[in-house]
Protein backbone atom coordinates (compact mmCIF):
# COMPACT_ATOMS: atom_id res chain seq x y z
CA UNK A 1 0.00 0.00 0.00
CA UNK A 2 0.93 3.31 -0.88
CA UNK A 3 1.62 6.11 1.38
CA UNK A 4 2.42 9.62 1.83
CA UNK A 5 4.26 10.30 5.70
CA UNK A 6 4.38 13.94 5.24
CA UNK A 7 0.17 13.37 4.76
CA UNK A 8 -0.42 11.35 7.46
CA UNK A 9 1.68 13.40 9.79
CA UNK A 10 -0.85 16.59 8.32
CA UNK A 11 -3.86 14.96 8.82
CA UNK A 12 -3.09 14.06 12.88
CA UNK A 13 -2.76 17.45 13.48
CA UNK A 14 -5.51 18.05 15.52
CA UNK A 15 -7.14 21.71 14.68
CA UNK A 16 -8.92 23.47 17.69
CA UNK A 17 -10.90 26.27 16.80
CA UNK A 18 -10.98 29.40 19.37
CA UNK A 19 -8.04 28.33 20.97
CA UNK A 20 -6.98 29.91 23.04
CA UNK A 21 -8.99 32.65 22.07
CA UNK A 22 -11.37 33.63 19.81
CA UNK A 23 -10.64 33.48 15.99
CA UNK A 24 -7.44 31.35 16.81
CA UNK A 25 -7.26 28.19 15.30
CA UNK A 26 -4.84 25.92 17.35
CA UNK A 27 -2.71 23.27 15.40
CA UNK A 28 -2.27 20.31 18.30
CA UNK A 29 0.74 18.31 17.43
CA UNK A 30 -0.15 16.05 20.14
CA UNK A 31 -1.54 13.28 18.14
CA UNK A 32 1.28 12.83 16.23
CA UNK A 33 3.36 12.68 19.01
CA UNK A 34 1.56 9.82 20.78
CA UNK A 35 0.87 7.63 17.75
CA UNK A 36 4.37 5.48 17.11
CA UNK A 37 4.21 5.59 13.22
CA UNK A 38 3.58 9.09 12.63
CA UNK A 39 6.47 10.45 15.67
CA UNK A 40 8.73 8.52 14.10
CA UNK A 41 8.15 9.39 10.76
CA UNK A 42 8.03 13.10 11.38
CA UNK A 43 11.40 12.45 12.92
CA UNK A 44 13.16 10.48 10.56
CA UNK A 45 12.01 13.32 8.10
CA UNK A 46 14.08 15.63 9.93
CA UNK A 47 16.90 13.40 10.31
CA UNK A 48 17.30 12.70 6.95
CA UNK A 49 17.51 16.37 5.74
CA UNK A 50 20.17 17.32 7.94
CA UNK A 51 22.46 14.41 8.18
CA UNK A 52 25.04 15.57 6.12
CA UNK A 53 24.53 19.27 6.83
CA UNK A 54 27.63 19.18 9.20
CA UNK A 55 25.52 20.54 12.12
CA UNK A 56 27.05 21.02 15.94
CA UNK A 57 23.87 21.57 17.58
CA UNK A 58 20.09 21.38 17.88
CA UNK A 59 18.48 24.47 19.42
CA UNK A 60 14.49 23.76 20.24
CA UNK A 61 12.45 26.91 21.14
CA UNK A 62 9.79 26.89 24.54
CA UNK A 63 8.22 24.26 24.80
CA UNK A 64 6.85 21.85 21.52
CA UNK A 65 10.75 23.03 20.13
CA UNK A 66 12.01 21.04 22.78
CA UNK A 67 10.50 17.53 22.31
CA UNK A 68 10.90 17.68 18.85
CA UNK A 69 14.62 18.94 18.72
CA UNK A 70 15.87 17.13 21.45
CA UNK A 71 15.00 13.75 19.64
CA UNK A 72 16.19 14.79 16.26
CA UNK A 73 19.70 16.02 18.20
CA UNK A 74 19.78 12.88 19.67
CA UNK A 75 19.26 11.04 16.54
CA UNK A 76 21.76 13.07 14.85
CA UNK A 77 24.37 12.39 17.87
CA UNK A 78 24.41 16.14 18.40
CA UNK A 79 23.68 18.60 21.69
CA UNK A 80 20.47 20.12 22.28
CA UNK A 81 20.80 23.48 23.60
CA UNK A 82 16.99 25.28 24.79
CA UNK A 83 15.65 28.30 23.81
CA UNK A 84 13.24 29.86 26.90
CA UNK A 85 10.16 31.70 27.55
CA UNK A 86 12.33 34.52 30.29
CA UNK A 87 12.83 33.81 33.77
CA UNK A 88 13.03 30.28 33.29
CA UNK A 89 17.12 29.06 32.18
CA UNK A 90 18.96 29.07 35.88
CA UNK A 91 22.67 30.38 34.81
CA UNK A 92 23.60 33.87 32.82
CA UNK A 93 21.58 34.62 30.02
CA UNK A 94 20.77 36.86 27.31
CA UNK A 95 17.31 37.74 25.79
CA UNK A 96 15.61 38.94 23.24
CA UNK A 97 12.13 40.51 23.21
CA UNK A 98 9.46 40.44 20.21
CA UNK A 99 6.08 41.44 19.98
CA UNK A 100 3.24 39.29 20.58
CA UNK A 101 -0.39 40.36 19.33
CA UNK A 102 -1.17 41.72 22.78
CA UNK A 103 2.28 43.18 24.09
CA UNK A 104 5.71 41.55 24.68
CA UNK A 105 7.26 38.22 25.11
CA UNK A 106 10.71 37.19 25.35
CA UNK A 107 13.03 34.48 24.86
CA UNK A 108 16.77 33.41 26.37
CA UNK A 109 19.41 31.44 26.13
CA UNK A 110 22.33 30.60 28.16
CA UNK A 111 25.28 32.94 27.88
CA UNK A 112 27.68 29.93 27.09
CA UNK A 113 25.04 27.82 25.00
CA UNK A 114 27.20 27.86 21.26
CA UNK A 115 30.63 28.50 20.31
CA UNK A 116 31.42 30.99 18.29
CA UNK A 117 30.99 29.40 14.41
CA UNK A 118 29.54 26.29 15.70
CA UNK A 119 26.27 25.23 13.32
CA UNK A 120 22.94 25.15 14.59
CA UNK A 121 19.84 23.93 13.60
CA UNK A 122 16.72 26.39 15.21
CA UNK A 123 13.29 24.00 15.66
CA UNK A 124 10.24 24.82 16.81
CA UNK A 125 6.73 23.50 16.27
CA UNK A 126 4.93 25.92 14.08
CA UNK A 127 5.55 29.18 12.53
CA UNK A 128 2.59 32.37 12.74
CA UNK A 129 4.23 35.55 12.74
CA UNK A 130 7.64 34.25 12.80
CA UNK A 131 8.41 36.38 16.00
CA UNK A 132 9.32 33.79 17.77
CA UNK A 133 12.08 32.02 15.45
CA UNK A 134 13.01 35.82 14.85
CA UNK A 135 14.00 36.20 18.11
CA UNK A 136 15.48 32.87 18.87
CA UNK A 137 17.58 34.10 15.41
CA UNK A 138 18.97 36.75 16.58
CA UNK A 139 20.09 34.97 20.38
CA UNK A 140 22.12 32.52 18.57
CA UNK A 141 23.45 35.12 16.05
CA UNK A 142 24.53 37.36 18.86
CA UNK A 143 26.30 34.20 20.86
CA UNK A 144 28.16 34.08 17.27
CA UNK A 145 26.41 31.11 15.98
CA UNK A 146 25.81 30.04 12.68
CA UNK A 147 22.28 29.46 12.32
CA UNK A 148 22.09 26.86 9.11
CA UNK A 149 18.22 26.77 8.94
CA UNK A 150 14.59 27.64 10.96
CA UNK A 151 12.49 24.63 10.61
CA UNK A 152 9.01 23.90 11.54
CA UNK A 153 6.44 20.90 11.73
CA UNK A 154 3.70 23.39 10.95
CA UNK A 155 4.05 26.75 8.62
CA UNK A 156 0.48 29.39 8.55
CA UNK A 157 1.96 31.34 5.30
CA UNK A 158 -0.98 33.69 5.37
CA UNK A 159 0.54 35.06 8.52
CA UNK A 160 4.07 35.94 6.51
CA UNK A 161 6.41 34.26 9.04
CA UNK A 162 8.27 31.97 7.19
CA UNK A 163 8.70 34.73 4.52
CA UNK A 164 9.46 37.50 7.01
CA UNK A 165 12.58 34.83 8.16
CA UNK A 166 13.45 34.32 4.46
CA UNK A 167 13.75 38.02 4.22
CA UNK A 168 16.48 37.71 6.80
CA UNK A 169 19.02 35.37 4.40
CA UNK A 170 18.20 32.56 6.87
CA UNK A 171 16.77 29.64 5.06
CA UNK A 172 13.08 28.44 6.32
CA UNK A 173 12.01 24.43 5.97
CA UNK A 174 8.67 23.23 7.49
CA UNK A 175 6.59 20.03 6.37
CA UNK A 176 3.11 20.94 6.07
CA UNK A 177 0.92 24.06 5.65
CA UNK A 178 -2.54 25.00 6.74
P1 LIG B 1 4.96 33.21 16.08
O1 LIG B 1 6.01 33.77 16.98
O2 LIG B 1 3.82 34.14 15.84
O3 LIG B 1 5.53 32.64 14.80
O4 LIG B 1 4.27 32.01 16.87
C1 LIG B 1 4.90 30.76 16.96
C2 LIG B 1 4.85 30.21 18.34
O5 LIG B 1 3.54 30.31 18.90
C3 LIG B 1 5.20 28.75 18.33
O6 LIG B 1 6.00 28.47 19.49
C4 LIG B 1 3.86 28.04 18.39
O7 LIG B 1 3.93 26.91 19.23
C5 LIG B 1 2.88 29.06 18.92
N1 LIG B 1 1.69 29.21 18.05
C6 LIG B 1 1.32 30.34 17.41
N2 LIG B 1 0.18 30.16 16.73
C7 LIG B 1 -0.19 28.88 16.92
C8 LIG B 1 -1.28 28.06 16.47
N3 LIG B 1 -2.22 28.54 15.65
N4 LIG B 1 -1.32 26.77 16.86
C9 LIG B 1 -0.37 26.27 17.68
N5 LIG B 1 0.67 26.97 18.15
C10 LIG B 1 0.77 28.26 17.78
Amino acid sequence: MQYNPVEMIGQSIRSIPDWPKQGVTFRDITPVLQNPRTFRMLIDIFVARYMQQQLDLVAGVDARGFIIGSVIAYELNLGFIPIRKKGKLPFETVGEEYHLEYGQASVEIHVDAVKEGQRVLLIDDLIATGGTLLAANRLLNRLGANVVEAASIIDLPDLGGSTLIKETGLPVFSLYSF
